[in-house]
């Protein structure tokens, strides 16, 4: 791995200080919770985006920032693509954002956590899970990309959401509502420590009776709680055994503090699910599982219990990802990879992934739904794979 270069601004477009854009009135301070995850010093922006509402607003929330100019959000030499990034991957995550305009917009059929994938107003985290799939198209440091145009995207939902009617025959997604992830790619809670594309979202589909948003989290953002979804929002606050989280869940919530907040969610008009994943075997794994069961079995209230679900989602891993993590976190791939336990499996994008092999991961959901039977059976697993 050759040494990590500092010029970022090699093969980029021009310099240009965030003052000469125009004004956006009133920036917000960053919030403590903000503050413990960014430090941004430079952000890259293509012209459209730094000029748009929604890039201006971002741009003077931080004035210090160096702003470059690229081409796309897609092609950024030296920020993505893994080389030169493993020693200040986390740095990137940290200093580092940048703004793009969404280009394509399209919603995708789901049917397991969602019944759609909306297109995300964001790509890429601040939070540096071992484990996590979203680099696997700009490289394992990719920070975050706010997209700026927003209304095109909840135009574009909104459009979508019409031209599917009422849901007439219930999925296990929702029995009533068209369920659309729009976080596939990101952490809209972390995404909303720094502009509002993910209040935007969540304001429109209070707005759409036969729809809901979904999105999955690690990070508890207490801002979310003044956003009034009115029950069109569903959070999904990731758990895991604390002591994997530790290892793999860098810059994260802490588990027990995800738990805790479900009944503030709930009670501020979010549903509350919960993403029992990645489930990572090892030994004693199913023993860890039963205590954070337990655990949410005594916590959480019955409000939370009685409308609660999850899904289960055993590891999936990528020769790449495991060699890239070598590089940084070596620990964590004491647990991740697993030749003796994981078999190949063909992505279309022609990665090398790998998951658990078949006559392990069957029993090995068996043994989960056993345990959510035994210490959490208010939990009703909508499903695991
Ligand atoms: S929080 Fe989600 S998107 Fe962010 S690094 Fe972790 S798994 Fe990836």
């Amino acid at each position: 791995m050759p040494p990590p270069s500092d010029d970022h601004t090699a093969g980029q477009g021009a310099l240009f200080p965030a003052e000469a854009l125009s004004p956006h009135p009133e920036p917000s301070p960053p919030s403590s919770a903000a503050a413990r995850l960014f430090d941004i010093r430079e952000i890259y922006a293509e012209p459209d985006a730094a000029a748009s509402p929604r890039g201006r607003a971002v741009l003077d929330r931080f004035p210090d920032a160096r702003v470059i100019e690229v081409d796309s959000h897609w092609r950024i030499p030296h920020l993505h693509g893994n080389e030169g990034n493993v020693e200040r991957w986390v740095r990137v995550k940290t200093e580092t954002l940048v703004l793009g305009v969404r280009k394509t917009l399209t919603v995708r059929p789901n049917g397991r956590s969602a019944d759609w994938i909306a297109p995300g107003a964001s790509n890429g985290c601040a939070m540096a899970c071992a484990y996590c799939y979203v680099p696997r198209r700009k490289g394992y440091a990719n920070p975050i990309t706010l997209f700026t145009n927003t209304d095109r995207i909840i135009a574009h939902l909104a459009r979508h959401i019409a031209g599917q009617g009422h849901k007439d025959t219930p999925s296990q997604c929702d029995p009533k509502a068209w369920v659309y992830d729009i976080g596939e790619n990101g952490d809209c809670s972390v995404d909303a420590l720094i502009c509002d594309n993910t209040a935007d979202m969540i304001r429109a589909f209070r707005g759409w009776p036969t729809a809901k948003a979904s999105f999955a989290t690690k990070f508890v953002n207490r801002e979310l709680l003044c956003l009034d979804p009115r029950g069109r929002t569903r959070i999904r606050f990731s758990v895991m055994p604390p002591e994997d989280s530790r290892l793999l869940d860098i810059r994260s919530s802490p588990v027990p503090e995800r738990i805790a907040a479900a009944e503030d969610f709930l009670e501020a008009g979010y549903e509350v699910h919960f993403n029992l994943s990645p489930v990572v075997l090892r030994p004693g794994w199913d023993k860890d599982w039963a205590v954070l069961l337990r655990h949410m079995d005594d916590v959480l209230p019955p409000a939370v219990k009685k409308q609660a679900a999850a899904e289960a989602i055993l590891l999936t891993h990528n020769k790449a990802l495991h060699e890239v993590n070598l590089g940084w976190h070596p620990s964590a791939e004491e647990l991740l990879w697993r030749p003796d336990l994981q078999q190949a499996k063909h992505s279309q994008n022609g990665d090398t992934n790998v998951r658990y092999r078949t006559g392990v991961k069957g029993p090995a959901v068996q043994r989960l739904r056993e345990l959510i039977a035994s210490h959490a059976p208010w939990l009703t697993l909508r499903y695991a794979f």
